[in-house]
């Protein structure tokens, strides 16, 4: 027997719901392009030593906090208020899709990865912390919910190519331990533009500093992209007859053959992403370097709209994520509401010596909490950690 459409659509209680297909308007349904009647009024921006924090405020008094990467703020802060900010101003605050593809479309000439991922990475962390403000809830719930409260996390620091007195990156390696640290990482920093340095520094300083550290703590190396193949093959395996469990960005983001020629030899993880900054940048480096865990940064990868995507892409192929991460405020409040939402996040996240940090983490009235070895989600509204504007302001450029 043949049912008659809107009879059957009746049937289903389906009727009237017209305004959800394009063009058609149905005043029994809340218009989708005024959900919450709250609109953005403006976008500040505010640059300090080693960071640059966005805000969003809006016309009903809510405002959220974002950070972007730290590298050359003044061209970041250009892209936001010369490019990014005309796109923002007016929008509903839970647009963050459509925002973000607008930003990213309408300037993406200008360079797809690099400057303009960062400057939005700015927007859209606010954007969450806007959203989770709004509805008094952690930005962790509003991307999935939780599947953990606390992520092991590791110290780094870096020792330029052997520039660094072995003493000192001792020193620097001991007191990370001293602080609860339980995993350190040994950042080379041989970079690609000094391939296969001879002699390699890279066993004398992690022998050095292995018998130093406690045998509980683990030590692991990131070459910061400085071999190819062979000799990232040749080091990898000496490091790992001597213990290590993890090894990070071995090759050049240039050349993801030589990072999978590394991964098929190594019987370790190897891990790499920091310098990827789109889902395309990442599906490329996971079918082409096939690494063990990849690293997108946060506030340099578009925020937490991008890495959540590229986050699926690594569940797809069976990848886990251990972020990027070189901002110990806003920046890893993000990364560990993220890391709670998806269910292929570690073995870690990385995190800095904060002393480094002294300004940017002076205007924070609360901060992601360390306790340890661990960094625990933050479990107040938005990104959960309060930034004092008027200390801000003080500091401000
Ligand atoms: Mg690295």
């Amino acid at each position: 027997m043949k049912i008659k459409r809107r009879k059957f659509l009746s049937s289903l209680g389906m009727v009237g719901l017209g305004s959800y297909m394009p063009g058609m308007v149905n005043a029994s349904v809340p218009n989708l392009h005024d959900k919450t009647g709250i609109k953005i009024s403006d976008v500040k921006t505010f640059r300090v030593d080693r960071g640059i924090f966005v805000k969003l405020e809006t016309d009903a008094g809510y405002a959220g906090w974002g950070e972007s990467s730290p590298n050359s703020t003044e061209i970041i802060e250009s892209f936001i208020h010369n490019l990014l900010k005309k796109e923002v101003i007016g929008r509903d605050p839970f647009d963050v899709e459509p925002i973000w593809d607008e930003l990213f479309w309408k300037s993406h000439d200008l360079g797809p990865a690099g400057a303009l991922p960062y400057a939005i990475a700015g927007i859209d962390l606010a954007l969450w912390d806007l959203k989770g403000k709004i509805l008094k809830q952690p930005v962790y719930n509003l991307l999935g919910g939780s599947f953990r409260k606390e992520m092991k996390v590791y110290g780094g620091f870096g020792v330029l190519g052997g520039k660094v007195p072995l003493e000192q990156a001792i020193k620097r390696a001991v007191n990370l331990a001293e602080k609860g640290f339980t995993i350190v990482k040994l950042r080379m920093q041989i970079r690609e533009n000094n391939l296969n340095p001879i002699p390699d520094p890279t066993l004398k300083y992690y022998t050095a500093i292995r018998k130093e550290l406690p045998d509980s703590v683990e030590l692991f190396v990131d070459p910061n992209e400085g071999y190819t193949a062979s000799r990232a093959i040749q080091i990898g395996k000496e490091l790992q007859q001597l213990g290590m469990k993890f090894y990070e960005s071995p090759c050049p983001l240039e050349n993801h053959k030589d990072t999978a020629a590394v991964v098929e030899a190594m019987d370790i993880p190897v891990l790499a992403g920091e310098k990827c900054y789109t889902r395309w940048q990442f599906r490329d480096l996971i079918l082409q370097a096939n690494p063990d865990v990849i690293q997108p940064d946060l506030i340099k990868s578009g925020g937490i709209t991008e890495v959540k995507k590229v986050a699926a892409l690594g569940q797809t192929f069976f990848k886990t994520l251990a972020p990027h991460n070189t901002k110990p405020t806003l920046g890893t409040a993000a990364a560990m509401h993220l890391l709670a939402s998806i269910s292929n996040a570690g073995p870690f996240i990385e995190f800095i010596e904060t002393e480094l940090y002294g300004e940017v983490m002076s205007v924070f009235d609360t901060l992601v909490e360390f306790k340890n070895g661990k960094l625990i989600v933050p479990q107040a509204n938005g990104l959960g950690i309060e930034i004092n504007e008027k200390k801000l302001k003080t500091i401000a450029r």
